[in-house]
């Protein structure tokens, strides 16, 4: 008798990761696979092969299937890049490479939807899907119906055969409107003719059954279920265990990012803050140029972890530092001017960490003052994921200047995310017919 396991896939821009879990939520497989850089054939360009991300996610499942002794997989839930973006034919065939999230070429499509988009859409800008939708057209000029499919759609068509879905976290930057659940009128309109916009369901809906072709060919049950999915930072925040209003995520990597689960979305573009539809609530964030990046320009993170042990987090440096690793910030403050302010910088390192980590902490703490003056709640409690989580005197410093408990979230990966929405949906009515507990 073998019992119900979850399973999550995480596919990023170099490699893809997959994790098991089962009833409890407890990881009983994983498994990893690189995958080959982006090319970047222009000046901004950044573009890749879909086939790669075939391949990594065929191996990671082949290698879950082969851990998995006890266990039934009776689900995959999955999460990708979000902003990383193709046009296929209606069997999901690729008519090109990809668009990274990260690319930046093209610039007259951003501008074209300018003329059309609300100003506070998340549609805007050189990176947003819908950007790279009207980008990927004029350089492919598709003769017949094209599909427009980001990462995640596009490998849940390869594995069940159902082309042209998303979900709504995916579909943000495309234009969907996730409050309405529907594609605006001005999309339709600057989308040329002969593309198809994805149908947009629920993160977590059911889309299928895996096609039974590839079951085979990965070890997997044809049973198994394919369900709709999110993108990577929407995944990260329910590994976290965000669940209710007033959860906070603060990310603490390279750049400092803040989220917060809301009972309404909250929308300021000229922050960069959009809202995605998360269950029953809103995940509203926003994210500063600060962070630990700035860190690394004058410490090695064997540096940061020493020094820190010298710090007491229970008294303040007395310095106002507002650390960025160049000019220019977008939020909590939006001035693409504002330069970094590390002056006057102490002789000791300690006290020169200390102030660095309280400047942070500082934009972390207006953060989230920022995010309830447009509408969201005060922080009730933070959960930290990222480098800096797992600095304690940190933790302890940004605690006592929050106001609030702050916690290491136990679990940071985004395929833990995913398999937790794959585990969370199995106990909709809709799915609850097909689960097979035993
Ligand atoms: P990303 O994935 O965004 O590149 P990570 O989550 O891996 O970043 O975090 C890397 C950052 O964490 C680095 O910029 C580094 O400055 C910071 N970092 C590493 N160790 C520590 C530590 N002990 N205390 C505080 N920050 C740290």
């Amino acid at each position: 008798n073998l019992k119900r396991a979850c399973v999550g896939v995480d596919i990023g821009t170099s490699g893809c990761r997959a994790v098991a879990i089962d009833d409890q939520g407890n990881e009983i497989a994983q498994a990893s696979a690189a995958m080959p850089e982006p090319q970047r054939p222009r000046p901004g360009a950044v573009e890749q092969d879909p086939e790669c991300w075939w391949r990594a996610v065929c191996e990671v499942l082949r290698t879950l299937a082969d851990q998995m002794k006890d266990h039934r997989p009776a689900a995959i839930g999955l999460d990708a890049t979000s902003g990383t973006l193709l046009l296929a034919n209606s069997c999901g065939q690729p008519l090109g490479p990809a668009l990274m999230y990260d690319d930046r070429s093209a610039i007259e499509a951003a501008e074209r939807i300018a003329e059309f988009a609300p100003a506070d859409s998340p549609a805007r800008g050189i990176g947003s899907s819908l950007t790279k939708v009207l980008a990927l057209v004029e350089r492919t000029e598709p003769t017949s119906d094209a599909l427009a499919l980001h990462q995640a759609d596009w490998i849940i068509g390869r594995l069940t055969g159902r082309h042209g879905l998303s979900d709504w976290n995916n579909a943000l930057k495309l234009g969907y409107e996730t409050e309405r659940l529907l594609w605006p009128g001005w999309v339709k309109a600057c989308i040329p003719n002969g593309i198809r916009l994805p149908q947009v369901l629920a993160p977590g809906s059911l889309i299928g059954t895996l096609d039974p072709a590839i079951a085979k060919e990965i070890g997997f049950p044809a049973t198994t279920l394919i369900l709709a999915g999110t993108t990577d930072s929407t995944a990260a925040v329910i590994a976290a265990g965000a669940a209710s209003p007033g959860d906070a995520v603060t990310s603490l990597g390279s750049t400092l990012v803040i989220k917060i689960l809301s009972e309404r979305p909250v929308t300021a573009s000229r922050y960069g803050v959009y809202s995605h539809r998360f269950g029953d609530h809103w995940l509203v964030g926003g994210a500063s140029n600060s962070g630990g990046r700035v860190l690394r320009q004058f410490f090695s993170d064997t540096e940061i972890a020493a020094l820190s042990q010298r710090i007491d987090p229970a008294t303040d440096s007395g310095l106002d530092f507002y650390p960025l690793p160049g000019p220019g910030e977008r939020f909590p403050h939006q001035d693409p001017d504002l330069r970094p302010r590390l002056d006057p910088r102490p002789a000791d390192p300690v006290r020169f960490l200390q102030g660095l980590l309280e400047g942070v902490a500082a934009i972390e703490v207006e953060g989230y003052a920022r995010l309830a003056e447009l509408g969201a709640p005060a922080p009730t409690r933070v959960l930290s994921v990222g480098g800096g989580a797992r600095n304690p005197v940190w933790t302890h410093l940004r605690a006592r200047r929050l106001g609030i408990p702050v916690i290491q979230a136990e679990r940071q990966e985004a395929a833990l995310g995913a398999a937790q929405l794959a585990l969370d949906s199995m106990t909709k009515p809709e799915l609850v017919s097909h689960s097979d507990p035993t």
